[in-house]
């Protein structure tokens, strides 16, 4: 029989991981995400991996986001040398997603270690290298929509469009058991209707097996336009009130929507501030794979696009300053009013945001706005959740700017949406809830039962099933 193991993601949200075993042997690893945010998410990410990484035949990820590829480095650090699979905007976004974070490990250990020399401590090593993450890049696959491709031995995988960021899928997987066939879906991470640029995730109906992620199954995402109008009066006031906003945002996906967003109003007279700077080196070089695949962007606003002949998402927003270098960066800290701030990290676990903070988040003049989800334990979460102060760059500021949270924005499927996703498969196939906080699965989990009439298991950590 075949088995599906729960490895990572499970009650959480980050570190997603699952390992597929076929009755024949094959041995297919469904992602191989990075723990972000936790206090012990270095301390997990430097842990043994659950099976021997030079027996897997095949790797399969969904999408480029850290939480579901950033461990590959260390993978084939590790001797893992076989095929790892992506589409093919993924493999694009996985290059610059993994040599960036190898590049954040080996600065940061290095400032960790200076630390440690001066109170005697050994020093650390960084959980993997540019050279890993360069390994682990040469065994990409690129894999096209709908193409059904044998990965392994008696497993076979078609990738569908999930509408959450560019090249993001769910994972059909078939895996050959005896003389049957058991047919497992892996939601991946379900985009938003209402998100713009991304299609809707496809639908599929047929299953034995459901993996649906559930980063926000307790409740739904206001529409669209009311976010919008929520936006817009925000930069409204804070034109008023004579301050910057600040935008800590994910380089990839989140960071693009905002700019389509903003670009709408710029055109419809709604924008007051006078520039928008993109302050992400790294959301700067996705905007540039974004524009490669503009071909898979939704008919709308593709069309939005063309009619004004925008080849470039930068080109939508005539008042975006893109600021790549840490000088135009810093030159950013003598504004003091007029300016929109988009910034990397998306939950302010670092990155060139707090920098932003730093002179920003004490005045009241200003306001930060939270686009997305926030993990406990980050910064981001803490500032949501009311925190009258923080410390970052080794100093305390009171947080005085107005803090707003936009869930509409979200990337990520509200409660609704999953269960109009899930509620098309035939037959009730077994389902497991992942990728999501406990207290919000068990809603989505009662909401699941009280409207479908069906019953979604929420595996443990590590826990094993049949297929
Ligand atoms: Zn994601």
């Amino acid at each position: 029989m075949a088995l599906l193991n729960f490895y990572g993601a499970i009650q959480q949200v980050t570190g997603s991981c699952y390992l597929i075993e076929s009755r024949d042997g094959s041995r297919v690893l469904l992602e191989c995400g990075m723990h972000q945010g936790y206090r012990d998410a270095d301390e997990r990410n430097r842990a043994a991996f659950p099976f021997d990484p030079g027996s897997l035949n095949a790797v399969v990820i969904s999408h480029a986001h850290l939480d579901h590829s950033g461990l590959l480095p260390r993978l084939a650090a590790e001797g893992y040398r076989g095929p790892i699979y992506a589409t093919v905007a993924t493999c694009e976004l996985m290059e610059l997603m993994l040599l960036d974070a190898a590049h954040i490990q080996e600065h940061d250990t290095e400032w960790e270690n200076k630390w440690r020399a001066r109170v005697g401590k050994d020093p650390i090593t960084p959980i993997y290298a540019t050279a890993d993450a360069e390994r682990a890049l040469e065994l990409r696959r690129p894999l096209n929509y709908g193409a059904r491709h044998e990965v392994a031995p008696g497993v076979r995988v078609t990738y569908h469009d999930a509408g959450h960021i560019l090249g993001s899928s769910i994972v059909e997987l078939e895996v050959d058991d005896h003389h049957l066939t058991r047919h497992l879906v892996f939601s991946g991470d379900l985009g938003n209707n209402c998100s713009p640029l991304m299609h809707d995730p496809s639908i599929l109906s047929r299953a034995d097996a459901v993996m649906l992620e559930s980063t926000y199954g307790d409740r739904d995402h206001r529409c669209t336009p009311d976010t919008l109008d929520e936006l817009a009066e925000i930069l409204q006031q804070a034109h008023r009130d004579g301050g910057n906003v600040l935008i800590p945002a994910f380089a990839v996906g989140r960071t693009q929507d905002l700019i389509y967003h903003l670009g709408r109003f710029y055109q419809q007279g709604r924008l007051p501030q006078q520039a928008v700077f993109l302050d992400s080196p790294m959301a700067i070089r996705a905007n540039a794979i974004y524009n490669r695949y503009i071909d898979q962007f939704n008919p709308e606003d593709r069309a939005a696009l063309h009619a004004k002949g925008v080849k470039r998402i930068e080109e939508w927003l005539p008042i975006l300053r893109c600021t790549p270098s840490p000088e135009d960066s810093m030159a950013i800290n003598r504004i003091k009013s007029g300016a929109i701030i988009i910034a990397g990290s998306g939950m302010c676990t670092g990155g060139r945001i707090v920098h932003h903070f730093k002179h920003n988040i004490w005045r009241q003049e200003c306001h930060l706005v939270f686009p997305g989800f926030q993990a406990k334990g980050t910064l981001g979460r803490a500032i949501v959740d009311g925190a009258n102060s923080i410390k970052v760059l080794h100093q305390r500021f009171a947080v005085k700017a107005k803090v707003h949270t936009l869930g509409g924005f979200s990337a990520h499927a509200g409660q609704s949406e999953l269960i109009d996703w899930v509620k098309h498969f035939d037959h009730r196939p077994e389902l497991y809830l992942v990728h999501g906080e406990l207290e919000k699965m068990l809603i989505l989990q009662q909401v699941i039962k009280q409207r479908l009439d069906w019953t979604a298991t929420i595996p443990e950590p590590g826990e094993q099933v049949v297929l």
